[in-house]
């Protein structure tokens, strides 16, 4: 589906460290914990391959990897953590705005929420950074395999109407587990047919 090497690429702390623009690329954002990593490897199906933006010291990076020759992936460092230092956070809230609104090769961001959690406020919070950088996102449920049909479909209604309220939001919605597998084949053909 990707022609060419999966693979990471570069990890960035500044918006000068940004590879060239010379290929489309999607982003990834949600909270800590979400089963971001999970997708990643799941998506890219290089187990491990997302373990870099887990790793202390890494994880406010804007972490690159290649889907083939064509696309980037763009694993956003999680956000929501209880203890980060406020510091750390401001400078983190700068660089994703600068990125979110000066990658002009970014063509869809990917909001993943938990399937037993919903939306929460520090989600919102990203949609609404989202819908002023005109940024096309899409919400991706994980981990659907923890949950029972008619809590999912509770939630799931919880998730569509906090959409309603974001003119940025994509109506579809994708429901994944990265434990089972569901849902990774329709992410790639999304990734991969985005033009
Ligand atoms: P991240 O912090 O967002 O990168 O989250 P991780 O990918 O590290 O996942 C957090 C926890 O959720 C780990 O214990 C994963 O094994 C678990 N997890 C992730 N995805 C799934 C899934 O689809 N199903 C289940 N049951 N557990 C998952």
């Amino acid at each position: 589906l990707f022609a060419g090497p999966v693979d990471f690429v570069k990890g960035v702390v500044a918006m000068s460290g940004l590879p060239d623009a010379d290929r489309l690329e999607v982003c990834f954002a949600g909270r800590s914990n979400v089963g971001k990593s999970s997708l990643i490897n799941a998506l890219t199906g290089r187990k491990g391959i997302a373990r870099a933006s887990n790793t202390p010291g890494r994880t406010q990076e804007i972490n690159y990897f290649s889907l083939g020759e064509e696309r980037y992936l763009v694993d956003l460092p999680g956000y929501g953590y209880a203890n980060a230092p406020v510091s750390v956070v401001e400078k983190w809230q700068r660089l994703l705005k600068q990125y979110l609104q000066g990658r002009v090769t970014l063509r869809r961001a990917f909001v993943l929420i938990d399937s037993r959690h919903g939306v929460k406020s520090v989600d919102e919070e990203i949609m609404k950074l989202l819908d002023s950088a005109a940024v096309t996102f899409q919400v991706v449920m994980t981990k659907a395999d923890k949950v029972k049909a008619a809590e999912r479909e509770k939630i799931m209604a919880q998730v569509r109407q906090a959409l309603a309220k974001h003119p940025a939001a994509y109506p579809e919605i994708v429901l994944t587990s990265s434990e089972k597998g569901d849902g990774i084949a329709t992410l790639r053909a999304i990734i991969a047919t985005l033009s």
